[in-house]
C-alpha cells in the first residue's frame, strides 16, 4: 500500500508546543508528516522563511517520520506535489472553527482530493499561539513552557538584538 502522507501547513512564525503537539499527533496517525511553512505572510513575520524553516527543522528532528520543509503558492497544489492524502490543521477553540471550515471547504474546492483532519492539541496548549508567544517575549515574559528550546533562544536572540 502507498505511504500515507500528511501535511501540517503553517506560519510556524515561530513553531510552539501546541505546533508540535498537533504534529505528534500527526505522526502516529501517518506513516509521513510533512511540516510545510507558507513562504507567502501576509503577516509581516517575526522569523525569516529560512528561520522558521530552520526552527521546525530542530524541533522536530527527534521524530523520524517528520519532515520540515517550505512551500509557496496554493497550498492545495503543494499538497498534490508531495503525493499527500491530508491536510492536518490544528483546531484550538471555537473561534478556530470558522475561518478552518472555510479554508477546508475552499481547498476541497479547489482540489476534490484534498482532505483536511482537524485535530486538537492537549487542553494546555489551546490558549497558545504564535503572536501571543512573541507579545509575551516581546515584553520581556517567560514563555519558557509554550515553546521547545530552539525557539526559545532564537526569541532571545531576536527580541534583544531588534525589539518588536
Ligand atoms: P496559520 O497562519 O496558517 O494559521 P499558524 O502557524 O498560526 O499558521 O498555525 C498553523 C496550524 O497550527 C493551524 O492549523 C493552527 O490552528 C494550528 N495551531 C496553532 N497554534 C496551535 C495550538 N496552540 N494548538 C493547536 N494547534 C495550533
Amino acid at each position: 500500500m502507498a505511504m500515507r502522507i500528511a501535511i501540517c501547513p503553517g506560519s510556524f512564525d515561530p513553531i510552539t508546543n501546541g505546533h508540535l503537539d498537533v504534529i505528534q499527533r500527526a505522526a502516529r496517525l501517518f506513516d509521513r508528516v510533512v511540516v510545510a511553512v507558507a513562504v507567502n505572510q501576509p503577516k509581516g513575520p517575526l522569523f525569516s522563511t529560512a528561520e522558521r524553516l530552520e526552527l521546525v527543522r530542530q524541533v522536530v528532528v527527534a521524530l523520524p517520520n517528520v519532515e520540515a520543509d517550505s512551500f509557496s503558492g496554493l497550498l492545495v497544489d503543494y499538497v498534490a506535489q508531495r503525493g499527500a492524502h491530508a491536510v492536518v490543521r490544528g483546531l484550538r477553540a471555537v473561534s478556530d472553527f470558522e475561518f478552518e471550515f472555510q479554508l477546508a471547504l475552499m481547498n476541497r474546492k479547489l482540489n476534490e482530493q484534498v482532505e483536511t483532519i482537524f485535530m486538537m492539541p492537549r487542553e494546555s496548549y489551546t490558549f497558545l499561539s504564535s503572536r501571543l508567544v512573541k507579545e509575551i517575549a516581546s515584553l520581556g515574559g517567560d514563555v519558557a513552557e509554550f515553546v521547545p528550546p530552539p525557539v526559545l533562544e532564537a526569541l532571545k536572540r531576536r527580541l534583544t538584538s531588534n525589539p518588536i
